[in-house]
């Protein structure tokens, strides 16, 4: 991991995979010899859910979900690199880098998975960022998913990446010195005080009981969005079982909505969480989708201004259509 000296821009140096698919995929059932072994293998026993794990001689077949520790990590408890002082600063990209396979079926997308598989994911990555946390050099936890073509990914089969860093990475550091920021002058943080105005009604896609989604007032990109709680929530593993239905809910319905909408999509979907220990670094906790429609210019690259061909407005109007649909589709069937 290299640090810029002057502006503290990270960069890990990392040799990607080749992308595999279908059943050739690594993360597919029947293939689990060619991962490391599970830490966590869910499995439906009965009716009933079970955690397992790979043990050196038996590997856990028929599971719903399985974590594993990346063969290809970005970062690593035992990386191989040192120390580089200043002004050509480099540290060992430490730390850890699981995989979350969101489903057994290869043909899966975040769009198509239950909404009950959707809870059950939340439930594990929930139940993995407390065991990162009790980790050692553990500063923040990313959890992301990429979907698409256009995104990169080592694996077309549905998956999570929990990545540790020692550091908490740029944006959300912005975005914990802006809400801190907001919140004193305001006394409300910068979500709930969108959340609560009717202004943002025309961004508006979706809520359920607990959740809103919504398109960002100066969205960077084509058709992104948000999902926060609508109350204001810091901690993401301390939401409640019925919480994590609901948000399973609204993913699956923004999800499915965006996928009628935009042809062939792909996006990706970030985690922007807390700091999850006792600490002043604290957000109000949210999800932000983010497709990738349009390729980017040198204002994009070289000054990060974003050019956006669309506005929120439209996109949330054509989302809110869609989204409804596939939310009575759901409904209607669980
Ligand atoms: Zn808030
Ligand atoms: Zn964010």
């Amino acid at each position: 991991m290299r640090v810029d000296y002057s502006y503290g821009y990270p960069t890990i140096i990392h040799k990607y995979d080749k992308p595999v698919t279908g059943s050739s995929s690594s993360y597919a059932p029947g293939n689990e010899n060619l991962t490391n072994p599970s830490m966590l293998s869910l499995v439906v026993k009965e009716g009933v859910l079970q955690r397992q794990q790979d043990t050196e001689s038996q590997y856990i077949k028929d599971w719903v979900i399985r974590v594993f520790e990346s063969s290809n990590p970005i970062v690593s408890p035992d990386p191989h690199n040192r120390y580089g002082t200043e002004p050509f600063y480099s540290e060992p990209a430490y730390g850890y880098h699981l995989v979350v396979v969101a489903s057994p079926n290869a043909d899966d997308t975040f769009a198509t998975i239950s909404r009950e598989q959707w809870s059950n994911v939340l439930l594990v990555i929930q139940d993995r960022i407390r065991w990162l946390y009790a980790q050692k050099g553990v500063a923040y936890v990313t959890v992301y998913g990429d979907h698409g073509r256009l995104t990169e990914s080592a694996d077309t089969h549905p998956h999570f990446n929990m990545i540790t860093l020692r550091d908490i990475p740029p944006i959300i550091k912005r975005e914990i010195i802006a809400q801190h920021k907001i919140q004193n002058e305001s006394g409300s943080c910068p979500i709930c005080r969108i959340v609560a105005t009717k202004d943002n009604n025309a961004r508006k896609i979706l809520h359920t009981d607990n959740f809103i989604a919504f398109c960002p007032w100066s969205s960077p990109y084509p058709f992104s969005f948000w999902i926060a709680k609508r109350k204001h929530t810091v901690s993401f593993v301390d939401i409640t079982q019925r919480e994590v239905r609901d948000l399973a809910l609204i993913l699956r319905a923004t999800l499915g909505g965006l996928s009628r909408v935009v042809e062939d999509v792909s996006y990706s979907i970030s985690f922007h969480l807390s700091v999850e220990r006792k600490s002043s670094k604290q957000i109000h906790w949210h999800l932000e989708v983010q497709p990738v429609t349009k390729k980017w210019s040198g204002m994009e690259r070289g000054y990060g201004i974003y050019l956006n061909d669309t506005t929120p407005e439209d996109v949330a109007k054509r989302l809110a259509a869609a989204c409804k649909k596939e939310l009575t589709s759901i409904v209607g069937i669980s």
